[in-house]
């Protein structure tokens, strides 16, 4: 493209140089709007918590598949413009697994998000939703699950577009009619981006305990990006902003005597902090300074607070960095799904 537009003078050179910075900007485009998470990572993987033996290697799968599954099941979906459509299955969680997770990533890690998708999406099949009584699902990822139509999605993908559309393709129809089900059961297939060495328990972050909602070890690392990041307040933002969320907190004192010390998991995740006399969760906190996520350190320093925060997400669930790490070190999804759902197994959902 950059000699062709050197052979046919400035005109066309500016417009090649457009076109260019087009396809970088929409390349990383689904990255910052879709999933928040840039899809470039290091190549290498870090040693994983407690030494690879913690983690299962196991690429036999157990269920087969038949590719024709997904194809014969419909799924209303109604899009951010809200408007419903009827797709099938199979098209409906290729959009599911473009939106949620890097292309980038493995495809064992892909099919993992198929499944954990596919079961959500049952889930909500079942359940019916008050929001859309129309539509089984919707692509609005802060009520149901993010959604991409495939010509968007290779439109940002640019150069990548063909190999990671087939990709998807292949993670969706390897694990064709293929869910994660506990006693029988399809699970809340709850996931996130990344955890801080260990995913967190239900219980914490909901006060509701659930079988498969366990802590377990996750090995990703600082290969993610953004894996730690700071956030850093005033005391007068941190003052109005307890005050407008908890007016009973007292924060008349000194900035240094606010915070009290957290109670933390065992990963490190704030599980309760003390601010200005009232008690907050950990998830309480991380909604309050919008941290990336609940395990975090705050320190004073005299002039202002800062928030050292490691991993992205609540911490329940899958771990989509982990899930991906786990492949490269050689785990099958179905080894991903049922180390990450306590108990839980893959089997058919249809
Ligand atoms: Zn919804």
């Amino acid at each position: 493209m950059i000699r062709d537009g050197k052979k046919t003078g400035g005109g066309r050179r500016q417009i090649v140089s457009a076109a260019l910075l087009l396809t970088v900007a929409l390349f990383f485009l689904p990255a910052l709007v879709v999933w928040g998470e840039p899809v470039y990572q290091r190549s290498e993987v870090g040693d994983l918590p407690g030494g690879e033996s913690a983690l299962p290697i196991n690429r036999t799968p157990s269920v087969m598949t038949t590719g024709t599954r997904d194809k014969g099941r419909a799924v209303r979906l109604q899009t951010k413009e809200g408007e419903v459509v009827e797709l099938t299955m199979e098209e409906y969680l290729w959009g599911v697994v473009a939106a949620e997770m890097p292309a980038s990533f493995e495809e064992e890690a892909l099919k993992a998000q198929a499944c954990a998708a596919r079961t959500y999406t049952v889930i909500r099949q079942n359940s019916g939703s008050e929001k859309h009584p129309d539509a089984d699902i919707c692509g609005d990822s802060t009520c149901c699950q993010a959604y991409i139509e495939r010509s968007a999605a290779e439109a940002r993908w640019g150069l990548n577009a063909g190999e990671y559309g087939e990709k998807i393709d292949r993670a969706v129809a390897a694990t064709d009619g293929l869910g994660i089900l506990y006693e029988g059961k399809p699970i809340q297939a709850l996931f996130f981006s990344s955890a801080a060495g260990k995913t967190v328990d239900a219980v914490e972050v909901w006060g509701n305990s659930v079988d498969y909602l366990k802590s377990v070890d996750s090995p990703e690392g600082d290969e993610v990006p953004n894996y730690r990041t700071q956030v850093v307040l005033g005391a007068e933002e941190v003052r109005s902003l307890t005050l407008n969320a908890y007016p009973g907190a007292d924060l008349s004192g000194d900035p240094s005597g606010w915070f009290g010390e957290a109670s933390r998991n065992d990963g490190g995740g704030v599980i309760s902090i003390l601010l200005g006399g009232v008690t907050l969760t950990g998830g309480q906190a991380r909604s309050l300074f919008s941290l990336r996520s609940a395990t975090f350190t705050v320190t004073w320093d005299g002039a202002q607070f800062t928030f050292d925060v490691t991993g992205y997400g609540h911490g329940v669930g899958m771990s989509q960095y982990g899930a991906n790490a786990m492949a490269k070190s050689g785990s099958s999804f179905e080894d991903i799904l049922t180390w990450y759902y306590t108990g839980a197994q893959v089997g058919e959902l249809w």
